[in-house]
């Protein structure tokens, strides 16, 4: 429901006070689309960030947009913000390693119609194997009234499979390992040429030039209620496993579900910041911006449009910033300096299997908390300032947290924090929860850190302002003399 007290137009969108009941771990968790997360977390409606119509804030203003809806930003303004204070900001990304159909995705080969897809990301391929596959992603849809309309869509049902080669034809996988080639031996079979046929959506012969499967797209058109396939103008299809995430383990203390890395972090965020601020009590006292920016591509290094080192993030800031301090000069410099992002990315937790992995002394391990990541060699942009932050407000809800270093003999992974810590000149730290089976088709974590994950992201949207307050790095120590104006000949 739009809280219509406050809905001035804005460029951006009101966020709504009241949030959905449904469990989490059936709808946000499994979501493939960031705005169906946050709306399912209380996030809606939305419109358009293009809109030119002047932002306007109100004393109690919670607004989200989405670029390409597959990046995020949303934010709420505290009711003590004066012009050129920063943003509390948590960041995560919304993709994960999948297969993505290719431009031509209709392929025929020894009596199968075959999907051509490409990878995407640095995922476990050989996870891929075996699984019950669908397809998700989005749809162009042509209207009767010649327009075109964006359409996210998701199969349920089990429509295709990568199958292993069965062990009496391929004895050498025991002595060379299992070794997939992504380009022949990655493609899903979607059906027997000769079911298709029967069906009358067999057209073209092998090697034929036919864009998409006939049988997909009759699927496609029935999901989003077209009668005739041709309404489909394209399409961009992730190939996604159709198992529900589920809580496992002997204490139902572990997490089994695809995208964990890093819809864990995203539904946390989400979540926390719409906790968070319930009312316009709950910002009465907040000096800040709070927010979550959430992004696509960072699997594949975050330069794009919509990725983390492209201009998302200093748009809204910029934007936003300018439109509520009204004229004043260097707002959104001093907002820059003054803001603070907690980049949440998920983190590895010691594998009892291959301990020799972690550095002895930094191991991460089940319901301990987040993971603090540290490298100096600036892979992540935890810095002593920014941890000893982050730490003190879970320190003050009693939610501790845990240290993270690499191997000297292992490389470093990255994530956006020093990409948007770079490019914005904030101050970051970089955290997440511990995690098994990285980049799997099915990974898996625990509850407790979910929870503390959350919990920790509440403290901070509630609590830093206050924190930030009582630390002052870059002040100038009032015994020395402070000059005020320098003539130009003098420098
Ligand atoms: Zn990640």
């Amino acid at each position: 429901m739009r809280d219509r007290r406050n809905f001035q137009q804005p460029c951006f969108v009101l966020i709504n006070v009241h949030f959905c009941a449904r469990p989490w771990r059936r709808t946000c968790l499994t979501s493939h689309d960031p705005v169906g997360l946050c709306v399912d977390s209380g996030l809606l409606p939305r419109r358009r960030e293009q809109c030119s119509c002047p932002f306007k804030c109100c004393c109690f203003s919670r607004y989200f947009f989405t670029r390409n809806k597959s990046t995020l930003v949303a934010f709420a303004v505290g009711k003590k913000y004066e012009p050129g204070n920063g943003f509390n900001l948590i960041g995560a990304h919304t993709d994960s390693p999948c297969l993505k159909l290719k431009p031509n995705s209709a392929s025929k080969k020894s009596g199968f119609l075959t999907i051509n897809a490409e990878t995407y990301g640095g995922g476990l391929w050989c996870t891929w194997f075996d699984r019950d596959l669908s397809v998700a992603g989005r749809v162009l849809v042509r209207e009767e009234n010649g327009k075109l309309v964006h359409k996210l869509v998701k199969i349920e049902r089990p429509i295709m499979r990568i199958p292993m080669l069965a062990i009496h034809l391929y004895r050498d996988i025991y002595r060379e390992g299992f070794k997939p080639n992504n380009q022949t031996h990655l493609a899903p079979i979607l059906a027997t040429s000769v079911k298709a046929e029967c069906e009358g959506r067999g057209q073209g012969q092998e090697g034929s030039s036919q864009q998409h499967h006939a049988a997909l797209l009759d699927i496609l058109a029935a999901e989003l209620g077209r009668s005739d396939p041709a309404d489909i103008v394209d399409f961009e299809l992730n190939v996604c496993d159709t198992q529900a995430g589920v809580i496992g383990g002997a204490a139902r203390e572990f997490v089994f579900c695809g995208r964990l890395d890093n819809l864990s972090s995203t539904y946390c965020a989400a979540r926390a910041l719409v906790d968070s601020t319930p009312n316009e009590d709950a910002l009465s006292e907040e000096l800040s911006i709070r927010g979550i920016a959430l992004f696509d591509h960072e699997e594949v290094g975050s330069s794009s449009a919509v990725g983390a080192g492209g201009p998302v993030m200093r748009d809204a800031m910029t934007r936003v910033t300018r439109c509520l301090s009204d004229g004043h000069p260097d707002a959104v410099e001093r907002c820059f300096k003054k803001s603070f992002l907690v980049s949440a990315d998920m983190a590895h937790a010691l594998h009892p299997n291959y301990p020799e992995k972690h550095d002895g002394d930094h191991q991460p391990k089940f319901h301990k908390g987040l993971v603090i990541k540290t490298n100096v060699n600036q892979r992540y942009a935890t810095n002593l300032v920014s941890s000893a932050l982050f730490r003190e407000v879970g320190k003050r809800r009693g939610i501790l947290c845990q240290e993270f270093s690499v191997r000297n003999d292992s490389p470093c992974g990255s994530t956006i924090g020093p990409i948007l810590s770079s490019s914005l000149g904030c101050r970051t730290v970089d955290v997440g929860a511990p995690q098994l089976s990285m980049h799997s088709i099915r990974e898996m974590c625990a509850t407790d850190d979910i929870d503390l994950s959350y919990r920790h992201f509440v403290a901070f949207f509630e609590l830093f302002s206050e924190v930030d307050g009582t630390l002052s790095v870059d002040e100038i120590p009032a015994e020395l003399p402070v000059i005020d104006d320098v003539p130009c000949n003098t420098l």
